[in-house]
């Protein structure tokens, strides 16, 4: 592939220092920032000629109300400067606002820290929209669950939707697919979203039958201007890597095709993995590559490359979470990585926790499901990629 614009990694030190007041035992870890990246330095990623590491800037209140309620921010803010005069604020909350513990709690300078984690992805659009980086990666980006006036599955400010709203300012024809991956649906952008067909957003995630948020059926299509602009893949537990590369194959490609995007927003949690403390997706580290190669294929193949992607949610801090987003970096920079980790990144992430590191970038097998119960898995997937070749696909001309 001929050479082109730098890959931005979006993130300093800036991150924990906003999030020092985040309750050390919330699952969603600030730290897991750092042991990514420093898992791309160990191995040398941040010396790639080709990649630019810049650290986020604040969203500003115009660009976080764009999908964002005035009166939910001044809430945010108001709670977040209370906590900080106390120390400590996760007894306090606003049920209206969504703002309670333990999923959402308040903690000091919340406002601060959730527009710092908005800004780091608008600013990575901009720099994709601009020309200045082909691809960008936000490992602290993704929170895609916050909704115009409520904060919703630990997420505060929606930066996906604050980026790609700020996209849209700028360039009021973009055309912007949203890929979510995380293994769960991702609700709030779907909602931002609702009725804009510039907005083609895509999510495969744990059905709603079984895993939060419990919405984001296959039925669920979007309305107004934007039916059939909002397609859903809800996916059995245990789906496991073969039958989910299957229902990415084909959904994704093909409409991301059809629809001809100018810039493509990625959300590539990582709990999807089979050993994630909050889902059952029975997935593998062997996977990601394949659909994070995919997506960077499709950009260049669409739209000169434009694609930022966010590194979303994943729960396996150490055992999972760098790996991953270690592997997504590699695909955009299209570097293949020796599979053993560095021994100086085990021994220094090793030391920050009792859990096991594996020792490789990839993973043996997850174990294997009774044969009847993986077919009636396949069945059930084949049942919704039959649904939405029928349902959606007519109306993208696919
Ligand atoms: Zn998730
Ligand atoms: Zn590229």
């Amino acid at each position: 592939m001929m050479a082109h614009a730098p890959t931005l990694l979006v993130h300093g030190p800036e991150y924990l220092e906003a999030l020092r007041g985040y309750p050390p035992d919330h699952p969603l870890r600030p730290i897991r920032g750092e042991l990514a990246v420093g898992l791309m330095r160990a191995y040398g990623l941040l010396d790639d000629p080709t990649l630019v590491v810049a650290p986020p800037r604040m969203a500003t209140d115009a660009e976080l109300e764009r999908v964002h309620a005035p009166g939910y921010i001044e809430r945010v803010r108001e709670l977040g400067l209370l906590a900080a005069a106390r120390g400590t604020g996760y007894e306090l909350q606003d049920r209206a606002y969504g703002l309670t513990s333990p999923d959402n709690p308040v903690f000091p300078a919340m406002h601060e820290a959730a527009a710092l984690i908005a800004g780091g992805t608008t600013l990575a659009a901009e720099w994709v929209m601009a020309g200045r980086a082909a691809h960008a990666f936000v490992p602290l980006g993704g929170l895609h669950h916050a909704m115009r006036a409520r904060a919703n599955g630990f997420c505060v400010y929606n930066d996906p939707a604050v980026a790609i709203a700020a996209v849209l300012d700028a360039h009021p024809d973009a055309r912007v697919v949203y890929v979510d991956l995380d293994a769960h649906y991702g609700d709030g952008v779907a909602a931002l979203f609702w009725t804009d067909p510039r907005v083609l957003a895509i999510s495969l995630h744990e059905s709603g039958r079984y895993l939060f948020p419990g919405t984001g059926d296959v039925a669920d299509m979007g309305a107004g201007a934007g039916y059939g602009y909002t397609v859903n893949a809800p996916l059995e537990p245990f789906t496991g890597d073969e039958t989910y590369l299957r229902a990415f194959t084909a959904v994704v490609p093909p409409l991301l095709r059809a629809y001809r995007p100018d810039l493509i927003v990625a959300q590539l949690g990582c709990d999807t993995h089979w050993t994630d403390p909050l889902t059952e997706m029975g997935m593998t580290t062997n996977v990601w590559p394949l659909l994070t190669e995919t997506l960077h294929t499709l950009a260049h193949e669409l739209c000169d490359g434009r694609l930022v992607a966010t590194g979303g949610g994943g729960y396996q801090t150490y055992s999972v979470v760098p790996r991953a987003q270690t592997l997504d970096v590699a695909a955009l920079l299209e570097r293949a990585l020796p599979d053993r980790l560095p021994s100086a990144w085990l021994a220094a992430a090793g030391a920050l926790t009792e859990a096991a590191l594996p020792p490789r970038l990839s993973d043996p097998p997850a174990p294997t499901l009774p044969a009847a119960r993986q077919e009636a898995i396949n069945r059930a997937t084949d049942a919704i990629i039959a649904r939405i070749r029928t349902d959606i696909f007519p109306l993208h001309n696919v």
